[in-house]
């Protein structure tokens, strides 16, 4: 009898001890203390013994109830002082093997067209230019107006461009649009700096066009202008390519075309041999071998004159930099739809 009731109290100590929730430790305190339980059974047979052992094996009978029923109060405390999820995870922490390598963060990086931005940003600042920041949404006035292009000039035909709809609004319709180009800041920071000024503007441009593999509706520039007295021609070849060797490969090919903008004369476009197929043409360079990256040349006489300066003592050169264009083909893609892709598997290459 002795031995049974140990048995009885070890047994239910352990099961009470492991029990998960409130309805398990009820199912236990059922098993031995219930009207059928072990215990409870125990307990009848003391009728059966001799009566010099009934005392004694009825004290062990309570002395045992009693550590069951104090096991499980104290247990059922635990449940009331904390949330269920919380001993479920102190549940696997006690089998947690501290010595197990832990799992790697993922740490991202920057966008490759970031990449290229801050390698340019660097690159000019290294040559004296301070970096500025403007409105996407743009007047008329800075983003055509005051660049020589009036309001009935056919070069506004080559940028279609996306005005906003400023209908019950005080704004004229026509004044305001989505910037087409990142020279709209030319006029708005010479209006306020004198010369000699040195600035870049990066930024996005929007154009309504057709989205083929080197053009898209919405693309990233850096537009650049350098006004001080006698800044030549040669100044400007000399930087576009300082600056693309910098960026690119010291061994890119490079050559100039001249060209006409309104906002500039001369006008020069700046074509980088293809680095998708290394000149031998592609859907990317539109099977020529070359592809358009820097348009520049010596800033107007009428731009100058429009912002007040002097145009008979400063010159100045501005040109752009496709950096949607440049970062394409930094890192020999063959499509710059590719650069505003959100696919990770793409993405993780850079
Ligand atoms: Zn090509």
């Amino acid at each position: 009898m002795k031995d049974k009731l140990l048995n009885i109290k070890n047994e239910a100590i352990s099961l009470i001890l492991s029990a998960q929730d409130k309805k398990e430790l009820e199912e236990i305190r059922i098993q031995f203390l219930g009207r059928s339980g072990s215990l409870t059974l125990a307990m009848k047979e003391i009728s059966k013994l001799p009566k010099e052992n009934k005392p004694q094996m009825g004290q062990l009978i309570n002395e045992t109830k009693g550590i069951i029923e104090d096991t499980i109060s104290q247990k059922l405390s635990t449940f009331d002082s904390l949330p269920r999820e919380a001993l479920a995870k102190w549940g696997r922490l006690s089998t947690f093997d501290v010595t197990e390598p832990g799992i790697k963060p993922n740490i991202g990086h920057l966008h490759p067209l970031t990449q290229v931005l801050q390698d340019a940003i660097e690159v000019f600042k290294s040559l004296g230019f301070q970096i500025a920041d403007g409105p996407e949404i743009e007047k008329d006035k800075y983003n055509f107006e005051m660049l020589n292009i009036p309001k009935d000039h056919p070069a506004r035909d080559t940028q279609q461009s996306l005005y906003l709809d400023t209908r019950g609004s005080k704004v004229t319709p026509g004044e305001i649009l989505l910037r087409t180009q990142t020279s709209a800041m030319q006029g708005r920071i010479m209006e306020k700096i004198k010369p000699p000024v040195r600035v870049i503007v990066p930024g996005k441009n929007f154009r309504y066009e057709q989205v083929d593999a080197s053009h898209g509706f919405e693309f990233w520039q850096i537009e650049g202008f350098f006004v001080d007295t006698n800044v030549r021609f040669t100044d400007l070849l000399g930087t576009i390519d300082y600056v693309l060797r910098k960026l690119m490969d010291e061994n890119i090919k490079l050559r100039f075309a001249t060209t006409n903008f309104p906002f500039v004369e001369p006008g020069i476009d700046t074509y980088m041999e293809c680095t998708s197929c290394v000149g031998v043409g592609c859907s990317f360079c539109k099977m020529s071998g070359w592809s358009e990256i820097m348009p520049a040349g010596m800033i107007h006489p009428n731009v100058l004159r429009a912002v007040g300066y002097d145009n008979q003592k400063v010159s100045g050169f501005a040109f752009a930099i496709g950096l949607s264009r440049l970062a394409t083909l930094r890192y020999k893609m063959d499509d710059l739809r590719i650069l505003t892709n959100p696919d990770l598997r793409i993405l993780e290459q850079f």
